[in-house]
Parts: C-alpha cells; sequence; structure tokens
C-alpha cells in the first residue's frame, strides 16, 4: 500500500508554496504565472509536457488552451477523465514566444518535476513531445523514434514506466501526428492494467501461520504498557 492521497497532497501543497516563494527561474521577469502542475495527488498516470503556453502563463494551470483541450478530449476517449491524471511541465514559466526552453531554464525547474513525481510516485509518465521525452528519459533520442514504445527507466529514484507521446500542439498541426497520438493513447487502460497486475504480483503474501509458531509477543509483553 502507497502512502495516503491526503499525505501527498500536502507535500505537494508545499512544494506549491516553496515553487512560488523561491523559484528563481531566469524566466521570472517575462511570465505573468508560474505554472505548477495539477491533477490527483496519488495519480497512476502523469502527463509531462513541455513548458507553459500563452493560455496557460494567463491562468496558472498546465495544459488549457488549444492543445489542452485536445488531450482533455483524447482522455475523455480512453474513459479517463483529467481529474484522474496528474499534468505538469518540464517548466514551470513559460519561455517568451514559446521559444524552445534553455539549459539552465530547465536546470532551474526539473528539481520541482523530480519531486513530484516522486510524492505522486505514478506508474507510467506519459511524455509529451520531444523536449519532455528526452528530459525524463535523458537519452538523446528523438520523438518520432520512440513514441509509442512504452520503457522501463529510473526516475527520480523510481521504478517508472515511460511512454513517449506525440505532443497533442504537434496532432493540432499534423494529422498523422494526431492518428498517431490517439492510437497510443487507446493503449493506455491497458498498459495500466499490466503495471497494476505487475505491482500486485510483488506485494508480499499473507501467509497463513506456520503450524507450531510462536506468536509474536504484544505490546503488554514487551512492557511498554505497565
Ligand atoms: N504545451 C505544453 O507543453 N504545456 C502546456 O502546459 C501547454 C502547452
Amino acid at each position: 500500500m502507497g502512502r495516503p492521497a491526503e499525505e501527498r497532497r500536502a507535500e505537494l501543497v508545499e512544494l506549491y508554496r516553496k515553487l512560488h516563494a523561491d523559484h528563481g527561474c531566469p524566466l521570472k521577469a517575462s511570465r505573468t504565472n508560474v505554472v505548477f502542475g495539477m491533477g490527483k495527488a496519488d495519480a497512476e498516470l502523469m502527463f509531462v509536457g513541455e513548458a507553459p503556453g500563452r493560455d496557460e502563463d494567463l491562468q496558472g494551470k498546465p495544459f488549457v488552451g488549444r492543445a489542452g483541450r485536445l488531450l482533455d478530449q483524447l482522455l475523455e476517449e480512453i474513459g479517463m477523465p483529467r481529474t484522474e491524471v496528474f499534468v505538469a511541465n518540464v517548466l514551470k514559466c513559460r519561455p517568451p514566444g514559446n521559444r524552445d526552453p534553455l539549459p539552465e531554464e530547465i536546470e532551474e525547474c526539473k528539481p520541482y518535476l523530480m519531486r513530484q513525481i516522486q510524492l505522486i510516485e505514478p506508474k507510467m509518465i506519459c511524455t509529451l513531445g520531444n523536449f519532455a521525452t528526452k528530459t525524463i528519459t535523458g537519452s538523446p533520442m528523438g520523438i518520432t523514434k520512440v513514441c509509442g514504445r512504452p520503457q522501463r527507466r529510473e526516475i527520480a529514484g523510481l521504478d517508472l514506466t515511460v511512454y513517449p507521446l506525440f505532443h497533442p500542439a504537434a496532432a493540432l498541426r499534423s494529422t498523422g501526428c494526431l492518428n498517431d497520438l490517439r492510437e497510443h493513447m487507446t493503449r493506455i487502460p491497458e498498459l495500466l492494467a499490466q503495471l497494476r497486475e505487475t505491482a500486485a504480483e510483488r506485494q508480499p503474501q499473507s501467509r497463513p501461520e506456520p503450524v507450531g509458531a510462536v506468536a509474536a509477543p504484544s505490546e503488554s509483553q514487551l512492557g511498554l504498557f505497565g
């Protein structure tokens, strides 16, 4: 059994406050809002995008523009509401004009993303697009080579499945990408079911007491309560 959702939520709130108080991001001057991420504190599935865009910067929430609406629609098609997942970005601030993130910006934001992953402990992370995929996997392999192929990775000290997908913004520009993204997303429920099964198999089984076993001493026997 993992940690209770309330405990994770409380620590995420603490991290959210820390991000707002201490975030020394080089993008501080140009952003409107820091975009922490949002969703279920004990989600089995996490989505990681690149960086907030204009709508996200204005609202302080991830994936709320056109790309976000497509993500919501595709989630709905597989019977998974947004409230069941956690959505975050590599960068917590919008790069001006949506330019590519710079190494020093990634450096500043990555520890927050890693901490989010540690607190949520998802079974699977869907990386959206080239940038998030390369940042999370630490591999230079581009999205077109790896999309739709789940890979086992150690991320933030956890043994996780990373499932790279095309970015919804790319799917809005290309029907080919949209078809691939939709097809790859339909596999999510089945992948999660497999991961649940594997996790259940790994749980220590409660075994019947062997005949003749000595019962564990109770607390009173240990002399703790007089
Ligand atoms: N694109 C992203 O990568 N993230 C968002 O939050 C919005 C658009």
